[in-house]
């Protein structure tokens, strides 16, 4: 029985198909390709019940995944991260039935792990001796890892502005960092300008290879699963390049098509932060495709992009499931990043929190309903933007003496 059942790729704009087994960018067109498999014979080949009794981390969905060969396979242990019940702020939000999927317990602190895992498996996997990115921090820490953990050299070019442990887990990976004095698409510059320089490099800039998309992806399986093989009504997710969402839309239909799931959608929601909100713009005018914003700034650093390759296809997931797409401001998603440590214990990370923040003005507006059970995707770990806490701030500042309560 084949490990992966990969057949080909598929341009997302002309549905043309491509080799799937040569290294791969975007299609001619330069839009993404989607990584596509067959479907009908995975289903003869393994069942939900398989599937129970496999390791707990994302490679328990070896069939629809890209990687031909089980050897290939690098792994820090990712995947299979808690789907938590958020009873104290559902419950104040109006949402009773809110759970959060925990993202910030996986390798590396963030849900770039996943993409990272099965991209660097199958550049691997393809030949490719180095990997080169430009990223907004969190890509291109987990990128450079799992490169040194496959023995593959890595080129990373972020934002000076990035959260600093990002750079320093490319900097103790062995990576080269370049630290650039602008946004992610000046760090795309110089990559794509350094890759044909550089022998057996691929270029993994997002959704300029098709493999990353298959790792993150497997969040919409793991949700599927985790609820006993059903959808909820409304996923929440903290959008940048949108690989996640389009990902998790991806991995829906395709477990229909496999028939692990009956025909109901959960309405997708793009949450992005004010500070830059294209797809939210793109949606409030109902186009397909999004318009970058002339200036982009954010606490929420990982969702800063301003132009996505895949925007349509979010747009698609988002207008296909009858999702939404809604902005909140830096303080709106700092409020909602304390409420929750303080009613839930959990530190999450400024991106998820706008989720968190984008949940109560859905309520609001009654686009959420009481009855409504809601997943927000948390995509990191707290404790990887320490300077979102604020010592200084009143509340948190206490000196000598200890008062007796
Ligand atoms: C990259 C990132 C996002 C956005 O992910 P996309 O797939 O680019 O939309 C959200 N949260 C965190 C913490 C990130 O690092």
């Amino acid at each position: 029985m084949p490990f992966s059942f990969l057949s080909h790729l598929e341009c997302s704009r002309t549905g043309a198909r491509f080799d799937a087994d040569a290294v791969s960018g975007t299609s001619p067109e330069g839009a993404p390709l989607l990584a596509r498999y067959d479907l009908e014979r995975v289903r003869g080949a393994v069942t939900p019940g398989d599937i129970a009794a496999r390791p707990p981390d994302l490679w328990r969905y070896h069939e629809v995944l890209p990687v031909r060969s089980p050897e290939h396979v690098v792994t820090l242990g990712e995947g299979m991260t808690p789907l938590l019940p958020m009873r104290n702020y559902g419950g104040r939000a109006g949402v009773p039935r809110l759970l959060m999927k925990d993202e910030g317990l996986i390798p590396t602190g963030s849900f770039k792990a996943r993409g990272a895992a099965v991209g660097v498996s199958r550049a691997a996997e393809l030949g490719v001796r180095g990997i080169a990115m430009p990223t907004n921090g969190n890509a291109g820490a987990a990128w450079a890892l799992y490169a040194a953990r496959a023995g593959l050299a890595g080129l990373i070019a972020m934002p000076a502005d990035a959260p600093p442990i990002t750079m320093k887990e490319c900097q103790v990976s062995g990576a080269d960092l370049y630290r650039v004095d602008g946004l992610i698409g000046d760090a795309g510059k110089l990559v794509a300008a350094a890759v044909p320089e550089r022998n057996g490099y691929q270029e993994v800039s997002t959704l300029k290879e098709p493999y990353r998309l298959e790792g993150k992806k497997t969040m919409g399986y793991e949700i599927a699963e985790q609820l006993g093989w059903r959808v909820p009504d409304v996923i929440l997710y903290p959008t940048g390049g949108g690989v996640g969402i389009i990902g998790i839309y991806k991995a829906i239909l395709e477990m229909q098509e496999l028939g692990w799931l009956g025909p109901k959608l959960p309405r997708l929601v793009a949450v992005q932060a004010t500070g830059c909100a294209p797809i939210v713009d793109a949606f409030e005018r109902g186009a397909r495709e999004s318009v970058p914003p002339a200036d982009a700034r954010t606490v929420a650093f990982g969702i800063t992009v301003p132009k996505a390759l895949g925007d349509f296809l979010v747009l698609d997931a988002v207008y296909a499931t009858e999702g939404t797409a809604v902005a909140v401001t830096d303080e709106e998603l700092l409020d909602a990043q304390r409420e929750l440590a303080r009613l839930e214990g959990a530190f999450i990370c400024p991106e998820g929190a706008a989720c968190f923040a984008a949940l109560g003005k859905l309520r609001e507006s009654n686009w959420l309903g009481e009855e409504d059970e809601v997943v927000v995707l948390n995509t990191g770990a707290g404790i990887k933007y320490p300077e979102t806490v604020d010592l200084d701030a009143p509340l948190l500042a206490r000196t000598e003496p200890i008062p007796s309560d």
